[in-house]
């Protein structure tokens, strides 16, 4: 008899298939089809692998080649191309096969209940059964809006395009329409169509969310993000996977989904830092969507004010094509003007300048917003004794525990411990113990002094802890209850805030001098996006013209000269010219290899052994050394960084080095970051 064997991708570290004997139910049940899930036994417990072959031979003895317990009959198998996606992932950033498509699967189909899948597809329709707002008719597209639109919706096959739009050049409604243009046509052409929209924050997709629902009513649209429950996440991906859904809006995490009919990908932000994974699979999701659109051969639109320096070269280069919005697409609106505050001679009280307490003061008179960005959360970073010296560090990182007054708590950011705030100086008694520095929570408490009257709201990390609620926050200051927004990076991306005309950014100096050669393109980013915050629905009759207040101790340094200028095309100039000179990014390729272990000399070790294990002409293997942030809960961590300028090349050192590694037993924990984007 033709035994059948399938091969099978599990989410386990070895990198390798596994083959499972399948024996059929039914003498005239036809064999599982590549693309379908199978649950089997793996060790003592049983998981769900995707099959990725289905033979009649197995190199495995067969007295150890356990049987299939089940297969997912009802759900359609994940396409070729998609199995191919995870190849390349897979390859790419050296992780084993199954540690990409299994995780990227909802939890809930990888469990093995057969209910829930049922129950799913129940909600699938009970969402497309869902009324939508209002309809919302197009806005009449200005010209070069009406340029881009046309260009990506003629593009030909794989047309990689940078869309290079100031904040409120209305880069949102190119989006909208150049997806309605592509749905349109694939309709009239009587074909299915998917259009995969990423945003960078979760906290955006909202907003989007419902342009897209009175823009398009009734269309069929699926969400992804962590932020779902499992029972959504399921209902939301198999929309996508069957088709079913025409517009997919999702973080990061959505440029894995299966999208059976995709034809055009759009990335918001494309700059900003979170659409790298930084753990596990650490994935650039834009990279992958680059990739996914050219296997397609469709166009995929790449957003930003600030594109990453990548993008924004192979603009230069002419591999990506490029086009410009330079003005604020709303009427009366332009770019806020950006001034610095020099905090030397303008000494700040409560971390606020006389200069920026002013203009708070002009807006709480006519009524508008004012947003205060400061990208530290918590009441101070550290709480301190000046009788003795005494600080707050944390006992199990090479960090300071940071004091969150409201919480009565020291909590530490890297390693989360908490602990209560101490009465007293542990080491000396003394009671008067001072917070150093200044967060969000310590700027608020300040505010609510100056401004006693004000509606004041902060948004941060600790604020929107609960399910639901960064969205009643942003919701409460579209409806113009707040005054005076305080907040970190959180409030700073995307949002579309009507009443805001002044921005102050009150402490951006330490990024000037990180050690972290990305800081600086992070902070114009930054600053250019919060600045962006300001003035979008243009000026008001009587009212306040839109403002960026950048409170500083280095008003000469070129960095704020570039924001003042609104100048991105300037600032990336110089900055890739530096690149080139220096060796990095995007002229040189690297990958980095971290290690931790209890000691740190063992990670050391490791990662000196490591470096020894093969010959490598034409790569740079650089010196291991301990991580900047050496020791998080207990654990000490180093690193080694790997550069080639020839990226295929760095691709095959790596592959051979790959396998050498773990055949190479080691107690150090150690991951392999391809692309790395925090060295
Ligand atoms: P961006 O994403 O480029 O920062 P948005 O897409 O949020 O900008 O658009 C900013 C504002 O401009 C929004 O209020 C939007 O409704 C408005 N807008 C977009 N296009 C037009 C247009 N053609 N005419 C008038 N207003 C527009
Ligand atoms: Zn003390
Ligand atoms: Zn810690």
């Amino acid at each position: 008899m033709n035994s059948t064997f399938l091969k099978l991708a599990l989410d386990t570290p070895l990198d390798q298939v596994f083959d499972y004997r399948w024996v059929p139910e039914r003498e005239d049940e036809a064999p599982p089809e590549i693309g379908q899930l199978a649950l089997v036994p793996f060790g003592r417990r049983e998981t769900s692998g995707v099959i990725i072959d289905v033979v009649h031979q197995s190199d495995v003895p067969p007295e150890k080649v356990k049987e299939v317990l089940a297969v997912r009959r009802n759900l359609p198998p994940l396409s070729g191309q998609w199995l191919s996606l995870c190849r390349f992932a897979a390859d790419y950033y050296q992780r084993p096969l199954g540690e990409v498509m299994v995780p990227a699967l909802p939890k809930n189909l990888r469990a093995g209940t057969p209910v829930s899948l049922e129950r799913a597809l129940k909600r699938l329709a009970k969402l497309h059964a869902a009324p939508d707002p209002t309809p919302v008719a197009a806005q009449e597209l200005n010209a070069g809006q009406r340029q881009a639109v046309e260009a990506i919706a003629v593009a030909p096959g794989f047309a990689p395009i940078l869309l290079h739009g100031v904040t409120g050049s209305g880069k949102t409604e190119v989006y909208l329409q150049t997806a309605a243009c592509l749905l349109q046509r694939a309709q009239a052409a009587g074909q299915p169509a998917q259009v995969l929209i990423l945003v960078p924050e979760i906290n955006l997709t909202p907003q989007l969310e419902q342009n897209i629902r009175a823009r398009f009513p009734g269309l069929p649209l699926a969400t992804l993000h962590s932020g779902l429950a499992e029972g959504e996440r399921l209902t939301h991906w198999l929309a996508a996977h069957l088709g079913q859904a025409s517009i997919i809006l999702g973080t990061r995490l959505a440029v894995l989904a299966s999208l059976p009919h995709l034809k055009l990908i759009i990335i918001d932000e494309e700059h900003d830092p979170s659409y790298k994974q930084q753990e596990g699979l650490r994935y650039s999701a834009r990279d992958l969507a680059i990739w996914r659109a050219r296997q397609l051969d469709i166009p995929v639109v790449l957003g930003s004010a600030t594109p990453s320096l990548e993008s924004w070269q192979h603009a230069q280069s002419g591999r990506y094509r490029r086009i410009d919005l330079h003005e604020r697409a709303v009427r009366n609106a332009v770019l806020p003007t950006v001034r610095l505050i020099d905090m030397e001679r303008d000494k700040p009280s409560e971390g606020i300048t006389s200069t920026l307490i002013g203009a708070i003061k002009a807006r709480l008179e006519k009524g508008e917003q004012t947003l205060l960005f400061l990208n530290r959360r918590g009441y101070a970073p550290v709480l301190s004794c000046d009788a003795c010296g005494w600080v707050s560090n944390c006992p199990r990182c090479t960090a300071f525990m940071v004091l969150h007054k409201p919480e009565h708590r020291l909590r530490c950011h890297h390693c989360s411990l908490e602990q209560r705030i101490p009465r007293s100086c542990p080491t000396c008694g003394n009671v008067d113990l001072q917070p150093m520095g200044r967060g969000t929570q310590r700027v608020e408490e300040g505010l609510q002094q100056m401004f006693p009257q004000a509606r004041i709201l902060r948004i941060d990390a600790d604020s929107t802890r609960l399910k639901g609620s960064a969205q009643a926050a942003f919701d409460t200051v579209h409806r113009g209850d707040v005054d005076i927004l305080v907040g970190t990076q959180m409030v700073a991306k995307g949002h579309d805030f009507q009443r805001l005309t002044l921005v102050g950014v009150l402490n951006p100096d330490t990024a000037l001098f990180s050690h972290d050669y990305r800081a600086g393109e992070r902070l114009f980013a930054q600053l250019m996006q919060v600045a962006g915050r300001a003035g979008r629905a243009g000026q008001q009759d009587g009212g306040n013209p839109s403002e960026v207040w950048i409170q500083t101790r280095y008003p000469q340094h070129p960095l704020y000269g570039a924001v003042m200028a609104h100048d991105y095309a300037r600032f990336a100039a110089g900055l890739l010219e530096e690149r080139e000179q220096a060796g990095l990014p995007p002229y040189m390729h690297q990958a980095l290899l971290r290690a931790e272990a209890r000691e740190l000399q063992e990670a050391l070790d490791f990662l000196s052994t490591a470096a020894g294990l093969m010959d490598h002409p034409g790569i740079t293997i650089n010196e291991p050394i301990p991580m900047t942030l050496t020791r998080v809960a207990n654990t000490e961590r180093a690193q080694l960084l790997i550069e080639c300028v020839s990226r295929p090349a760095l691709q095959a050192f790596l592959r051979e080095w790959m396998k050498a590694l773990r055949a190479a037993r080691t107690r150090v924990r150690w991951s392999l970051e391809v692309d790395p984007v925090d060295i």
